[in-house]
């Protein structure tokens, strides 16, 4: 399948300079869908996963896919204030300044391998402060996986360490 056919360049969205990949036409399509699914389902192949842990809020799309076909649970990890429970915090960078997502304390148990999924890799600071969230809470990084990775802005340095899929690179 020819993802990247399926995926739309916006410019300067949100902002002036930045040209955004925007995911909703592969979504658009039950071909693309299914195939965008069965291709993150497949750099799985011999990795065990007890939980799949969504990134607020495009993550949220396909994790809880994987996570039913892996026979896992899914886990939200959200932006700060959204997450109803007792939780745990990490800040993380933002081009102008910091934000904060936020796990839910009884999310993982101790040992459980956890697969990170979010649609998108930029910079890096995103996933990386989720692998600390899983981590805090004894959890096992399995794999990061991403639908796009945009390999000309390294993210990949902040996950050093973890293993890193994507269906697609730029
Ligand atoms: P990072 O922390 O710089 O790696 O940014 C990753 C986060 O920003 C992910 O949660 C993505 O959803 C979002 N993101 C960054 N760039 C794009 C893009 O071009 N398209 C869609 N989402 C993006």
């Amino acid at each position: 399948m020819d993802f990247e056919s399926y995926i739309r360049d916006v410019a300067d969205f949100p902002k002036p300079g930045v040209t955004f990949k925007d995911i909703t036409p592969l979504l658009n399509n039950t071909k693309a869908l299914t195939a965008a699914s069965d291709a993150l389902l497949n750099m799985l192949e011999g990795v065990h996963v007890d939980k799949v842990v969504g990134v607020d809020s495009r993550g949220f799309i396909f994790a809880p896919m994987l996570a039913s076909k892996l026979g896992a649970g899914f886990i939200p990890v959200r932006k700060k204030g959204k997450l109803p429970y007792k939780t745990l915090s990490e800040p993380y960078d933002l081009e102008y300044g910091t934000d904060i997502l936020e796990i839910h304390s009884d999310a993982i148990k101790k040992g459980e391998k956890v697969l990170v999924h979010d649609d998108v890799l930029a910079t890096g600071g995103t996933a990386q402060a989720v692998c600390k969230l899983v981590e805090k809470l004894g959890g096992e990084v399995v794999q990061c996986n991403f639908l796009i990775q945009l390999a000309f802005l390294d993210g990949a340095e902040k996950l050093n360490g973890y293993p890193i899929r994507s269906l697609l690179r730029y």
